[in-house]
This record gives structure tokens, sequence and C-alpha cells, in this order.
């Protein structure tokens, strides 16, 4: 028999090609496989990786990390600059600083640093702790640290002193107000700093941190800050101090005209400078902004980017270069800052749906439903909506029965309908809502009304992960991520679906997908069954985890490194356990001996009044002890699906 769905099918409905091309695709079993190295045969089927770990009690939700993607990544932008250094003959130099806010874990900056070793990938921070961080890392991978964020004079001290040991840290002003103390300790510390200046940029980007740049933006010096500073370094006679120049205008910066306008800016300013006498400045660092396609649409759209990393570098090496030769200043070396195009992509969560809320869909039973003589009115006037719907009044027969099921809510709370009547005008409602949006495509109009049907139709799956804890963006700011099913994509995928995460809060949810064109209100996705149903979260290696928080004690995911080896398979280079109910209590100051004596203390009560027996107790306080020690995460999954109905 020909099957109804091809793989080809759910590569296209997921748009895995556009998002997910070199690393993603689906294997002749349906499931979907990475190849983390990008141009190569060897792949990783991710729904047997999955079975292996939860075999060895490694359990989902987790995080698991392609570190050969994050190489692949790094090599990529390294090449791309490379390449554009070449076509335009730039006599300038290229280093990459990763800024480790984008996960400052030690294990992921130091498979960064070791992976950018061959092109000397040095770091950037913006605070003390991340500087310390970034030191300590970067003692067997020597190259630059760039210095940024708000600067106290702890933060200037230790910048300095690391200076004076020989370290290539570069102290950026990103206050005026910071130059006085850098000024102070050098000369205490008899230190020639090495400097570097935040401009605001004029130029304000497009996209959703569009506040990092622009007149209002927080960081850097305005023009006439920039001036005063110059005079100030002149007058301590160290102007040769100023070895370079920095800008950023923000992250997930989606359109290249926007790049191009600042960088125009920033070349300017550089040419200014050196001819007010810095003739030290040498640099450009072009910060960060590099978008990522998180929808695979090539559009301006936030969740997307309308350029390729050769455009972006061909961009900045090119409109540089223009400006320097007509004001007959030498090409700046160039510095790029980009987080999250190094790293969103080599990061997935994998996580299992727990069950189904489709009571919206129950089958009618028409014998229940259909009024009889002694029924209230209410009842009647909604059976003869949905007994007169056609396709001349789809749009009145839904508002009409909008305003009865408000109606009934309205009469049940005044005592004048009962439970029953109000639940069956309910179930007549769906009935009408269902038949309209299955029949919507013969209306030549569909009104917004109409087309938040599917949402409210739609199946709510629920997920054992949190929202809050592993992708934050997409509740703080709405932010879409690729969301799909790791497994059975040789299967239609039938169910139109919202994601409900664990969390006890309503905003615990995920009601916007990526689409080719526009945003989704619904995934469609396959109808689950008595096997376990896996989904997988992508490109979510950049800030996701360190911005996660606490909420309703989740914390940590299960989270694991795996490397390809050369003949193809792979191993798991590194595996962090997840947070243990214990672990989590501890960091709200919880004291877990206190918490097992008060339970003794509970139990043993139980047991003089008899409401428990002793061996009860015993049952008792090892369960409680064990649960101490799991997973926060529900930890066996359900072998028994809920069935749809
Ligand atoms: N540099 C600075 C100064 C930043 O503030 C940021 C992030 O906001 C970055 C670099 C990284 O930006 P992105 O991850 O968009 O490349």
């Amino acid at each position: 028999m020909k099957p109804t769905w091809s793989t080809q099918q759910s590569l296209n409905y997921y748009l895995i090609n556009k998002w997910g091309f070199p690393y993603f695709n689906i294997n002749k079993n349906g499931n979907l496989i990475c190849t983390p190295k990008g141009k190569s045969t060897h792949n990783i089927d991710i729904k047997q990786l999955i079975d292996n770990l939860i075999k060895n009690n490694i359990n989902p939700p987790i995080l698991v990390r392609f570190n050969d993607i994050l190489k692949d990544r790094i090599n990529i932008i390294h090449k791309n600059f490379y390449q554009s250094i070449k076509i335009y003959k730039y006599k300038g130099s290229y280093t990459f600083a990763m800024p480790i806010k984008v996960n400052q874990q030690k294990h992921v900056v130091k498979k960064i640093l070791k992976y950018g070793k061959k092109y000397s990938l040095g770091l950037e921070t913006g605070s003390k702790p991340e500087f310390i961080a970034a030191i300590f890392l970067q003692k067997k991978y020597p190259s630059i640290i760039i210095c940024n964020g708000y600067k106290d004079k702890e933060y200037i001290n230790i910048a300095l002193n690391a200076q004076k040991t020989g370290l290539q840290t570069f102290l950026i002003l990103d206050q005026f107000s910071e130059l006085k103390q850098i000024i102070k300790t050098s000369k205490k510390l008899n230190i020639k700093p090495n400097l570097g200046l935040r401009a605001k940029l004029s130029n304000k980007s497009k996209g959703r941190w569009k506040g990092s740049s622009g007149d209002k933006s927080k960081f850097g010096l305005f023009a006439k800050e920039i001036i005063q500073t110059i005079k100030t370094i002149k007058k301590n006679k160290i102007i040769t101090s100023l070895k370079l120049l920095h800008f950023h205008v923000g992250s997930q910066i989606t359109s290249i005209n926007s790049i191009q306008k600042s960088l125009k800016e920033a070349a300017q300013l550089y040419c200014n400078l050196r001819k007010m006498g810095c003739s030290d400045l040498q640099y450009i660092d072009v910060g960060g902004g590099l978008a990522v396609d998180y929808s695979g649409g090539k559009t301006n759209f936030h969740s997307s980017m309308n350029y390729s990393i050769q455009e972006y570098t061909n961009n900045i090496i090119s409109t540089i270069q223009n400006i320097c030769d007509k004001n007959k200043e030498p090409h700046p070396n160039i510095i790029s800052e980009s987080g999250r195009a190094l790293s969103a992509h080599y990061t997935i969560l994998i996580f299992n749906v727990l069950g189904c809320n489709s009571s919206r869909k129950t089958k009618l039973n028409i014998k229940e439903v259909t009024p009889i003589k002694k029924n209230p009115t209410i009842l009647y006037t909604i059976w003869n909506i949905y007994k007169n719907i056609n396709k001349k009044n789809f749009q009145d027969s839904f508002n009409n029965a909008t305003l009865i099921k408000e109606e009934s809510k309205i009469l049940f709370n005044h005592g004048i309908i009962k439970l029953k009547t109000k639940a069956k005008v309910e179930d007549v409602y769906w009935k009408i809502c269902k038949n309209i949006y299955k029949n919507k495509y013969k209306l030549n109009h569909i009104s917004k009304y109409l087309k938040d049907l599917q949402k409210h139709l739609s199946n709510i799956y629920y997920c054992n992960f949190s929202i809050f804890q592993s992708i934050p963006d997409a509740w703080a700011i709405k932010h879409l991520f690729p969301v799909i099913p790791i497994h059975r994509l040789n299967e239609k995928p039938k169910k139109d679906v919202i994601l409900a995460d664990l969390t006890c809060d309503s905003d615990g949810k995920l009601d916007q997908f990526i689409g080719f064109k526009n945003v989704k209100n619904t995934l469609k996705l396959h109808p689950l069954n008595e096997q376990p149903y896996y989904l997988g979260a992508f490109s979510i290696g950049a800030y996701q985890e360190i911005l996660g928080n606490l909420h309703n004690l989740f914390g940590n995911t299960n989270a694991i490194h795996i490397t390809i080896k050369n003949n193809g398979n792979y191993y798991l280079d590194h595996i962090t356990q997840g947070n243990s109910i214990n672990k989590i209590l501890s960091y709200l100051q919880y004291n877990n001996k206190q918490i097992i004596k008060s339970i003794k203390k509970i139990t043993q009560k139980a047991i003089k009044t008899k409401k428990i027996t002793i061996k009860e107790g015993f049952f008792l306080l090892k369960k409680f002890k064990n649960s101490l020690l799991g997973y926060t995460y529900l930890k066996k999954l359900q072998t028994k699906q809920e069935k749809e109905y």
C-alpha cells in the first residue's frame, strides 16, 4: 500500500530543510537525524539516542548538545570572514570574541575555546564574574578578552592587573564616568591601559533588540562624550592607549540594511578618531547581532534574517574598507562578538508528551443534547443555530452561538439554569465551531474570529518541561523556536495542537509556531497512542539556559554533550545531571536534614495516634527520602498515554 504521508511532506511541513539545514533531516524510519558535522555522512538517530539514554536512566527532559555543530559554526563564521578579507584584499585581520553571556557554563566555554584555538578565538565579558571566569578559562587558550559592561573600581583594578600579567585585555569604556577611575588606577599600577570605547551610534537597528542602539540605548558614549574622552586621554598623555572602537547595535538583527548603516557610521567614527590624533586606534569591534534564521524564512521577520553569513562578512569588510580608503586611513583589524549565530544551533531540548486535553472535541451525543419539551429555551436556541448552519450564515451562526454561550454563563451564575444545561449548551457550541471550521475553505472571506477558531478547537498536549527554564524567550518576548516531533515523521500529523508545560502558570504554553510566511497558532502533531511521544525544541543554544528561571522549582534539565568519532560512532563526553529536589530546595535556603527531621516527627506522631502503622511510617519515610534525591521533572514515562477520543 502506498504510504499516505512521506518523510518529504514532514520535511516541508516542519520546514526542517529551512531552519535545520545542514544539521537535521529524516531517515527512512521516520526518525529525525542529526548530522553534526554538517557536510558529512555520519549522523545520529535522535529517537534511538533518547531511547538509549532512557535505558541508562537519563530521563527527559534532556538537553542535547552536539559539540560538532558548535565546531562547525566556529569554522563557518571564521571561513566567511577570511573569505571576505581575501575577496576584497582587505589589509586588516579578523578575531572572534565569544560573548560568554550566551552560556557561561565551564564545559560550554571550554569547548568553544578548544575549537577556536586555531583561530585565536577570544572572549567578551560583561561583568566581574564573567571576567574572572574568562581569565580562568583562557589559561590554556590565550587570546584577547574584551571587558564590556558597567565597571566599578574593582572590575577596573582586576582588568588592569590582568593586563599587567600579560593577558590581552581591552578595557572598554561603556560610560564616560569610568575613564577617571581607569586613569587613576593605571597610574597607580604604572601601566598603560589597553583602552577601547563603545560608541552610541545614532542609527537605530531593526529587530527585537533595537533598544541596544540609537540615542536612547543603555550603553556607550555620545559624540560629545567621545570628544571629551579624547581630550582627557590627550591631557593625561595616554592617547596611544586608545586601541579599539566598539559598537553593538542589538541582537538578532534581521535586516542587512540596518547593519550596513551602522557600519558606515562606525567606520566614519574610526577615521575621525584617527584624524583627531588616536594614531594607535587599530581595531573595530562590530559587536554581536548576526542573526539566526529560526523560522528558516529568510525574511526580516523577528525570528528570521534576510541575509547570509557571507553577505554579513562582505558588508563588514567592504563598508569599512571603502570608508577607510576614502579617508586614507589604514584598514582596522576586525573583531566580532556573534554569540547567537555561533551557539544557537548546537543545543536541542527533547521532552515527552504526558497527555492530551481534547474535551472540546468530544463526540457530540446527539440524543443527549437534543432539546426535549421541558428543556430551557437557551438550549433550543443554540440547537436551532446548529441545525440551520449553512455556507451563507457561517459568520452569523458563529457570532450568535458565541453570544448564547456567554448568556448560558450568566444564567448559570444567577441560578436560572442548571450545570447540566450549561454543559449541553457548551457541547453544541463546540460542535457548531467544529462544523464551521471544517467548512471554512468554502468561504470567500474568513474573519479574524473564525481564524481564531483553530486555536479554540486545538488539542492541548501536556509536556514534561518548563518553558520558563528551557526556552524562557518563548514566554518573555514570544520568540519563536522550531518545535517538532523527533519520530513518526513518516506518519501524517493530524492533530492541531498547542503545547502546555508542567508549570502551574497559564503563560507556560506554546501557542505560536514557526511558519514559512507567517506565525502559526497551532502545530500539527500525531495523535497520541500507547507509545511515548517525543518532541524537540531546536536552536536553543543561545541565552536560553542561562536566562532560565526556577519557576515552580523545576530547575536544570539533564544535559549531555555528544561528539562524533571519525568512524561515525558517537560518544557522550560529558553528562550533567538535572537538578534533584534537594538541590533546588537548598538554593532557597531549605536545609534537607531539617526537612527529613520534621517529616520524621510528623510520621512518629501519626504512628502514635494510630493514623498509620509502623510499616506504613517506614515506607513513607523511605519514599520521602528517595524523592528528595530524585529529578524535579516527571521521572517515569507514562507507559499508557492518555488516549484521545
Ligand atoms: N556583544 C555585546 C556587547 C552584547 O551586548 C551582546 C548581546 O546582546 C553580544 C555581543 C552578542 O550578541 P549576539 O548574540 O546577538 O551575537
